[in-house]
């Protein structure tokens, strides 16, 4: 049966391990099987903002361990179960269950109705949790460093900085510790009154102001947290950082590390790129991690 809530999550408190009872198994298009659950701690890719990678580990169920090839959003009005990039509404839509999917190999040994226990690679989500932080952290710190090339108004960042990231950004892909943001310097952002044309040659104040900035927080430990509207997967959540000045609070699905004092340090680079004619800036993040 499809289920008809959605999937309980558990990820985004930092937890590894969860068992359940699986409420559907289905047949994918690609010869793999898709194990759904009443309750996850397995962080799933999510096809409408695939910034955070699925987490890595296995599914375990009569002694046998199957390993998760790939976990991915899905969705069902009750009639058919989509997958990923086919789901046809929004997150949140009435009438729909949005489900966590672990995609397992074809023929292994899951049915409806099955404990199992789903277990995350520890390091994986260290290294992603690592990644989705300096991102976040460095989104804020490059809106800072950019704050005064706006010649009008334009909406606040968590900070209360001009939001560069939430006018600008393309797309956002975060890796093992580590991250790269893509940013549109179009014309509407020029039109927002945005200056771009010196940013060329000004590139690496900006980088210099960027890293400085991230340096800061870093010092600072400041402690790290997911906030939850609800434990189901569409509820919404939000990453909070208690930063000196203020708290930071940015909507997020992802998983993250429990405070800054786990970082060494984040290291910033900034590159202009041309896309097919527009002009992109894009930034890279490396997050090192203390031992
Ligand atoms: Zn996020």
């Amino acid at each position: 049966m499809l289920p008809s809530r959605d999937t309980l999550v558990a990820y985004p408190d930092g937890t590894l391990v969860t068992s359940s009872r699986v409420l559907h198994v289905a047949p994918t298009s690609t010869g793999r099987v898709a194990v759904i659950t009443e309750a996850t701690s397995f962080h799933p890719i999510d096809a409408a903002w695939p910034d955070q990678p699925a987490d890595a580990g296995v599914l375990r169920v009569r002694g046998e361990a199957h390993v998760i090839r790939d976990a991915v959003v899905a969705a069902t009005d009750g009639e058919r179960l989509h997958l990923g990039a086919d789901i046809p509404v929004r997150r949140g839509t009435e009438g729909w269950s949005f489900l966590v999917a672990h995609l397992v190999d074809g023929g292994s040994d899951v049915a409806e109705g099955d404990e199992v226990t789903i277990e995350a690679d520890a390091a994986t989500r260290r290294a992603l949790s690592a990644g989705h932080t300096a991102c976040h952290l460095a989104s804020l710190a490059l809106n800072r460093a950019l704050a005064d090339r706006w010649s009008k108004p334009a909406r606040e960042d968590a900070l209360g900085s001009p939001d560069f990231d939430g006018v600008a950004i393309e797309s956002s892909r975060i890796g093992p510790n580590g991250s790269v943001d893509r940013y549109r310097l179009n014309k509407s952002l020029r039109r927002a009154g945005f200056d771009t044309a010196s940013l060329h040659d000004e590139l690496d104040g900006v980088r210099r102001a960027v890293a400085a900035q991230l340096d800061r927080w870093i010092a600072s430990g400041a402690v790290v947290h997911v906030e939850r509207g609800g434990d189901g997967l569409a509820d919404r959540r939000d990453w909070v950082c208690e930063l000196p000045d203020r708290a930071a609070r940015i909507p997020c699905g992802g998983t993250h590390l429990d405070s800054l004092a786990e970082l060494a340090a984040v290291l910033p680079r900034l590159a202009l790129l041309d896309d097919a004619g527009t002009p992109v800036l894009e930034m890279t993040c490396e997050a090192r991690l203390r031992h």
